[in-house]
């Protein structure tokens, strides 16, 4: 057996017990060690003297103790250790509270590197618990790693290094040497080394470049040979049904988008290979009817569709639209989700297997384990990034080899979306149905709330509906002050405003079944107004209603808000975003203005990216990717694409990565991907 793969408890010094603290950081073997790497470091290699620390900055003196230990309870439990210590320069108070083996540790006369936060004043400078390391010790960067009770940094680091100690001579770089000298990379020895004990910052950099690099990489080539994967199936091929059948069907006229899309589709199924096709579309494009038009296409080849959507409410929605699209062409829809009862869940499963039902719409309820299609033949993802690339697979194996659809919304930066989407082909819908008005976006402060409610009265007055999207639902939630809570807000405007007014309340604490009933109440009208939480963002499609107001505006990203702005402006009507915010800071009302001006997605994913930077951008994971260690895909951008650039190359090389030479990212890319469930042959 190879080191790498033996139990940690190989190493010296490492039993059972400290093999179970490990276990719960998903460390087990000893390569897992080695790449388990550093959350930060505490540089004792810049010393700077005392007298040029400035209070509040964090950094490294050199200073030796003066005095013993002064040692006082300041009350029961609490015992201060206090020492005086000082270089050539100045001198510095250090504190420890509760710690009885510091006196052992520090000692009058010996000289010792202490890390810090510098508090005090300039007069009288103090280090409050410092980290610290005797002047004999190597002051090199020390790691701090990601904690769990029970292992400290230092006795982690301790066998970090044990472990590279005994490796470091049999560490093959999976890197193959042509691709690390073209993109000036380091050798993954000199990268491990340096990224636990970093020579000095310029070292951990070339550290972190390398292992950033190899980690997008893999990441880049799993994407590719899932696509790879999926192009050797053998999918059932749909010979392209009459479209007329189904357009002449429609309400409207599919704009040439769509069109151009549903035929890309066609063309897909036609295919001996599955269809793997992202739509692209900024809210109100008409997604759903590039779905149905595809749905229409399977059933005419006898096969049965599928579409999941990330909420109870989204599948709901999808349900009513698709059989609105559908059932004049003789195509039956059913819904499916986890509060389906389950005298109709029955029902619905035994029409699957029998294929009484074509198409089946619904949420994650779509993958467990009873749901059996006869012969399921097209599978759709809505809102893709919400959903893992694990999960989309899990449905698709409820077919052989089914064609795979994923629509979304989410206008991406494109390497981003090459990676994201990387293993999809893409269609974008990029023209607007016609007859749609750009949504008038207004901000106001509180003060003109009357005005505003005023305003949307002499349109539902008209029969015309409007929505009230409020941050949270009740003010238990924060204690935030002031924020309208949409409960209290609900009852408020229900009894004053907006009294002669039917006016419903949606957020996501309510059941299932309840938000149904309100959702389905609100899209027949026999609700005017809506005030809700944010469970209305995603895909909500009523176009008799024309005003949303957004309080608080201030409280919600760019990209959100114009999801929010996305529920209007759906139908022929004029329509309006009242933003209420008395936030006055120079940043929010930027945003908000971008709010008024555009009303384009691609232009304000841009503007919110920059604004809010990366990091929040996507929230954690919700891109639906194998969990990534060390690079950050927002903010490592320039290596994304030389990543994807080396990617390409590899693969189109060596397509399944069989060569000698590929053998290491090929592991690499298997480990990565197996975390998902996912397996390339
Ligand atoms: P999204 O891309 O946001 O999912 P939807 O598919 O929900 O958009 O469509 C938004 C609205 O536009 C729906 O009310 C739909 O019926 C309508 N719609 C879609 N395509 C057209 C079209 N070609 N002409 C007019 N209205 C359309
Ligand atoms: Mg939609």
């Amino acid at each position: 057996m190879n080191i790498f793969d033996r139990d940690i408890q190989y190493l010296k010094g490492i039993g059972e017990k400290r093999a179970k603290l490990y276990k719960r950081l998903s460390i087990n073997t000893v390569n897992d060690l080695i790449h388990y790497y550093p959350r930060s470091y505490l540089d004792f290699s810049s010393v700077k003297n005392i007298s040029e620390t400035i209070p509040g900055e964090v950094c490294c003196i050199k200073a030796t103790i003066t005095e013993p230990a002064r040692v006082s309870m300041v009350r029961r439990g609490m015992t201060l250790y206090k020492f005086k210590a000082a270089d050539k320069t100045a001198v510095c108070g250090i504190t420890f509270f509760n710690n009885k083996y510091i006196t052992d540790m520090l000692k009058e006369g010996h000289t010792y590197y202490f890390y810090g936060k510098i508090g005090g004043s300039l007069f009288r400078r103090e280090l409050t618990s410092p980290e610290f390391l005797s002047s004999s010790e190597d002051n090199s960067m020390q790691p701090v790693y990601p904690l769990t009770s029970g292992l400290s940094s230092r006795s982690i680091a301790a066998e970090v290094k044990l472990a590279l100690s005994l490796c470091e001579e049999n560490i093959t770089d999976p890197l193959p040497d042509s691709i690390r000298r073209k993109y000036s990379l380091c050798h993954i020895t000199y990268a491990l080394q340096n990224i636990h004990f970093p020579k000095d910052k310029a070292a951990l950099e070339t550290a972190r470049r390398r292992l950033i690099f190899e980690e997008l990489l893999t990441l880049s080539l799993g994407m590719a040979l899932l696509r790879h994967r999926n192009q050797s199936y053998d999918a059932d091929p749909c010979k392209p049904a009459d479209m007329n059948i189904f357009y002449d069907k429609l309400p409207f006229e599919p704009t040439g988008a769509q069109k151009r899309a549903i035929e890309d589709g066609l063309r897909d199924m036609a295919a001996q290979t599955p269809m793997n096709r992202l739509i692209e579309g900024d809210v109100g494009s008409g997604k759903t009817v590039v779905a149905a038009a595809l749905c229409f296409n399977a059933a005419q080849n006898s096969l049965q569709s599928a579409l999941m959507a990330p909420t109870e409410i989204l599948a709901q929605q999808h349900f009513l639209t698709l059989s609105r699209l559908l059932s004049p062409c003789g195509i039956s829809v059913g819904l499916l989700t986890g509060s389906t009862p389950a005298g109709e869940r029955k029902k619905i499963l035994k029409m699957l297997k029998t294929r009484e039902l074509d198409v089946i719409v619904g949420t994650h309820a779509l993958i467990s384990q009873n749901v059996e299609f006869q012969k399921l033949g097209l599978v759709i993802t809505d809102e893709q990034h919400r959903f893992g690339v694990g999960q989309r697979a899990a449905l698709a194996s409820k077919g052989r080899d089914p064609h795979v659809l994923v629509m979304s919304a989410t206008p991406i930066p494109r390497t981003l979306g090459l990676i994201i989407y990387g293993d999809l082909d893409i269609s974008i819908l990029d023209e607007m149905p016609r007859g749609r008005q750009k949504v008038l976006t207004y901000c106001i402060d509180s003060s003109k709330r009357k005005r505003a409610f005023n305003f949307i009265k002499k349109y539902l007055s008209q029969g015309k509906q409007a929505f009230i999207v409020c941050p949270l639902v009740d003010d238990s939630d924060t204690g935030a002050q002031g924020l309208a809570a949409a409960t209290a807000y609900f009852e408020k405007i229900k009894n004053e405003d907006f009294h002669d007014f039917r006016v419903g309340l949606l957020h996501g604490k309510m059941k299932p079944a309840e938000k149904e009933s309100v959702m389905r109440a609100f899209s027949e009208g026999s609700l005017d107004l809506l005030v809700s939480t944010t469970v209305i963002e995603v895909g909500v499609d009523v176009p008799n209603a024309v005003i949303m107001v957004i309080e608080n505006a201030e409280r919600f990203g760019l990209s959100q808000l114009h999801q929010l702005r996305g529920r209007v402006g759906r139908g022929d009507e004029q329509s309006y975003c009242i933003l209420i915010s008395d936030a006055n800071g120079k940043q929010s009302a930027g945003r908000l203005r971008t709010m008024c001006e555009t009303n384009d997605g691609f232009k304000i994913a841009e503007q919110d990216l920059k604004l809010r930077g990366p990091g929040d951008f996507f929230g954690k994971r919700q891109h639906g990717l194998p969990e990534l260690k060390i690079a950050d895909l927002t903010n490592d951008m320039q290596l994304l694409r030389m990543a994807k650039a080396a990617a390409d190359s590899i693969i189109s090389k060596d397509p399944m990565l069989k060569l000698p030479e590929h053998a290491g990212l090929r592991a690499q890319t298997e480990a990565m991907f197996s975390k998902e469930d996912i397996a390339f042959n």
